[in-house]
């Protein structure tokens, strides 16, 4: 699932390309009887609605909330965008094809953008037609994603929104709120309170399994047992390197332009580097990187989520008391 970085990449793209442009007709062949009633373009008749909103307006804005795009535009509406397992952005020239009775988008044969023509990015349920003549396109391969439009005015007191905690990479986000938030769930795998978006936001698996690693902290360690400061400066093993870590491994998520280990890429289509950087996720049986270690990259189940971790650098910190 795209996380803070992957998000953030995407938000800047939207950002960058879709200055000024007018969103002249939006199509989509989400259709989910599950959905019915909802307020989600899943379900066709609030699909209507939201096509007849969101017509004709300009882009003004994209900005990230957690793992949610918020894209505001000159009607005084703003459209949410939750990507979810499988979802991306794309923006391009594409083509709509009826094969047989069915309608399909197609990325243009003259495509500048060799990218959209990556498999991955051939998933198309929603497509935003511009006036420049492209689209935004939105590949979902596994139809998990979230999509709705509420007037500006209420975009930060959806639930979607109000119920999020702090910002992992947010600047007033100091140390001692993040043991404030850490220390509400004290005797929680730290993995899991790490996942929990109501006390940070952004944080998803890959990245709770990098700093974890980079910290020197066992996922099944809980909050109330690791120590606050390290006892030697040059040691992990603690909150504070937990903290910083998380900051480091966060910024480096954007650095390289988010992570592509699954379906992830940006709004050209292009893959993130990431993938090609993690110490522990998805390297399950091999030696670990850190040096001096020699352990081994094992993987658990936490909360029905994979850990990934190595036994030998990574300290489980438990209390035996119970709450
Ligand atoms: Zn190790």
């Amino acid at each position: 699932m795209p996380e803070l970085p992957e998000v953030q990449t995407t938000v800047d793209g939207l950002n960058l390309r879709l200055k000024n442009l007018t969103i002249t007709d939006i199509w989509s062949s989400y259709n989910s009887a599950s959905h019915a009633g909802k307020d989600n373009i899943k379900n066709v008749l609030y699909f209507k609605n939201f096509r007849a909103v969101v017509s004709g307006a300009k882009f003004l804005k994209a900005e990230r909330r957690g793992k949610n795009i918020l894209i505001d535009l000159s009607n005084q509406h703003t459209v949410l965008i939750h990507m979810k397992m499988t979802g991306h952005l794309l923006y391009g020239s594409y083509n709509l094809h009826k094969d047989g009775g069915k309608e399909i988008w197609r990325p243009d044969k003259n495509a500048a953008n060799e990218a959209l023509h990556d498999p991955f990015n051939q998933h198309l349920r929603l497509v935003f037609s511009l006036s420049d003549g492209k689209q935004l396109a939105f590949s979902d391969m596994r139809k998990f994603a979230k999509v709705f439009v509420v007037p500006t005015s209420e975009k930060y007191t959806l639930p979607d929104i109000a119920e999020l905690g702090p910002d992992a990479l947010a600047k007033n986000f100091t140390f001692e709120k993040f043991c404030e938030q850490i220390l509400k769930r004290p005797n929680t795998a730290i993995k899991q309170v790490l996942l929990d978006q109501s006390l940070m936001s952004g944080i998803g698996n890959i990245y709770s399994d990098e700093m974890l690693w980079a910290a020197g902290i066992h996922p099944l360690s809980t909050p109330a047992a690791i120590p606050k400061n390290s006892a030697n400066q040059s040691m992990n093993h603690s909150l504070k390197s937990l903290y910083k870590e998380m900051r480091i491994v966060l910024e480096r998520g954007l650095h390289f332009g988010g992570d592509s280990e699954s379906d992830y890429r940006n709004i050209d289509g292009v893959p993130g580097e990431f993938q090609n950087k993690h110490h522990a996720y998805r390297h399950t049986g091999e030696v670990c990187a850190k040096r001096g270690c020699g352990g081994i990259i094992q993987r658990l189940k936490i909360g029905g989520r994979s850990a990934h971790f190595c036994s030998k650098h990574q300290t489980r910190f438990t209390s035996n008391k119970k709450k």
